[in-house]
């Protein structure tokens, strides 16, 4: 028996059969390995291009003496500081190793084998992944223009439907749906059906038409609101993110939750994060100059993107958009192609510093001028 031979695949569980694994931006250090060059920039992953706030690094460096002790597993301090900033009562919190974690245990509660769940086409693909890797099913909603039909979504319930998973802004497409849109789809859903809202941009998002999410839980109990510090906050790599819900499906959680899946380092950092009201400030002007920017150059270039409310953009190449990304790669940029998420000739670029947004415009110009010539 070789390993390639499908023995274990076939004692696997059915919903494991056709799935593949989730695939990540490209690591810088990966870059830098395969071509031994320095100075890389990685636009791949939506991260925040300032890395963390300051007096984050320096609380954690003081936390290093605690690491032999368990962390607290209610999470206490910090559910006690969301509460007093979100104005909900900490049963409605529940904190996750980073918001999929918090994806998961929702997903892991309310579906299995003879249920179903509603996503949009170009959604994030942890939506179906763990859909199906619990054996429900997935259904997948066509979008118009790049926009969640929620009419259409709405039309698809059926009574296996259990849930629905929106990302606002969604990536990686960046689009977005306005109270406008939201309120009326809430009032015509069963309320058997839950909507689990993924505010991971939420910080990013300037609009009065753009709903909180929290603000619409007070009235719609079968929402659940999904935000993280890995993106505006800038702790990706602490992963750390929660929920905000009805405190019966925050108990729901909680029973299939681990009991230590937020570490201590990510307790005390996202604690702090919360506070830091100028950093965030300095984050949402960056971006804001940084997607002007690359909106400016992918005009220059004749190049259609779709208008995105995130910390990313994402540019139509109007070709296979593999080759360019290799061709990147080799000048040291990193970006994200986006064919599994039904856009080949996409790439997905997260804003970054000035200096980087710069180098990678030069670089997609000559790379796509070569291509003509
Ligand atoms: C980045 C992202 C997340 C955040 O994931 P974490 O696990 O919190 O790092 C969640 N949802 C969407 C749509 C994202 O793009």
């Amino acid at each position: 028996m070789n390993s390639k031979s499908g023995f274990f695949l076939r004692l696997a569980q059915s919903g494991l059969q056709n799935l593949s694994p989730y695939k990540p931006g490209k690591p810088i250090e990966e870059l830098e390995r395969e071509t031994g060059k320095v100075d890389l920039v990685k636009l791949a992953s939506n991260e925040n291009p300032l890395g963390p706030p300051s007096r984050v690094l320096a609380a954690i460096s003081r936390e290093h003496g605690n690491l032999a002790r368990y962390p607290d597993g209610g999470a206490f301090y910090l559910k006690q500081k969301l509460s007093e900033k979100l104005g909900v009562p900490p049963e409605m919190i529940t904190l996750g190793n980073g918001s999929n974690d918090v994806l998961e245990m929702l997903a892991r509660a309310f579906l299995g084998p003879g249920t179903e769940a509603i996503v949009s086409e170009h959604c994030f693909v942890v939506y179906p992944l763990l859909t199906k890797a619990l054996g429900a099913d997935l259904v997948e909603i066509q979008t118009s223009d790049f926009q969640p039909d929620l009419d259409r979504t709405l039309k698809s319930i059926s009574e296996k439907t259990r849930m629905i998973f929106l990302a606002n802004p969604n990536n990686p497409t960046g689009t977005w749906i306005s109270k406008e849109e939201i309120i009326p789809f809430m009032n015509n859903l069963p309320s058997s059906i839950l909507v689990v809202l993924d505010e991971a941009y939420y910080e990013y998002v300037n609009s009065q038409h753009y709903p909180n999410g929290i603000d619409l839980q007070r009235d719609y109990e079968n929402l659940i609101v999904t935000r993280t510090f890995s993106k505006a906050y800038g702790l990706a790599g602490l992963r750390i993110g929660y929920s905000v819900s009805n405190p019966e499906i925050a108990d729901l959680m909680n029973r299939i939750r681990q009991p230590f899946n937020v570490n201590s380092l990510s307790l005390v950092a996202a604690s702090l994060a919360l506070d830091e009201m100028d950093f965030l400030s300095e984050s949402i002007s960056i971006n804001n100059d940084g997607m002007k920017f690359l909106e400016q150059t992918f005009s220059r270039l004749d190049l259609q993107y779709i208008p995105s409310a995130g910390n990313f953009l994402t540019v139509d190449l109007g070709q296979n958009a593999l080759p360019i990304y290799e061709l990147l790669l080799q000048k040291g940029i990193i970006v994200r192609p986006i064919g599994v998420y039904g856009l080949p000739n996409h790439l997905r670029v997260s804003i970054g510093l000035p200096r980087e947004n710069e180098r990678f415009s030069v670089a997609l110009a000559e790379v796509l001028n070569n291509f003509q010539s």
